[in-house]
């Protein structure tokens, strides 16, 4: 697998993030160019690429980064107003950063279909 990305840094503290959440699987921060009022990223610890490369091995931590996008609704008081969650999977979906990363967006109308 290729070198350290950002996402990999920001778990060892190499580089700053805003984190909201963080847990023995998984870590939570503010997206740097926010596409809503509140942009999160949910990222496993374990370098997951993306959805078309994981493995039944992973499906616990799958299932966690999603109860984590719920917890972090919870705490940051958005949950209630609703949000929309996303993983970008490969060139057509949109995909930059190739370490697994669940969107989280909040604070304004979703549209569909999205762009
Ligand atoms: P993707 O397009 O689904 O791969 O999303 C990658 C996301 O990572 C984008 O929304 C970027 O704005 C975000 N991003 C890239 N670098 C950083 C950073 O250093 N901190 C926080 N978010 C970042």
């Amino acid at each position: 697998m290729s070198d350290k990305t950002i996402f990999e840094m920001i778990i060892d503290r190499e580089i700053p993030a805003d984190i909201v959440h963080e847990d023995d699987l998984c870590i939570c921060f503010r997206d740097i160019n926010p596409q809503a009022p509140i942009h999160l990223l949910v990222v496993p610890k374990k370098r997951i690429v993306r959805i078309a490369e994981a493995s039944p091995e992973d499906q616990a931590t799958l299932g966690h980064l999603l109860l984590t996008a719920k917890l972090v609704a919870e705490k940051e008081g958005f949950a209630k107003d609703g949000f929309r969650t996303v993983f970008n999977n490969g060139p057509n979906g949109g995909e930059e950063v190739p370490h697994l990363h669940l969107h989280v967006l909040a604070g304004r109308q979703m549209l569909w279909p999205p762009g």
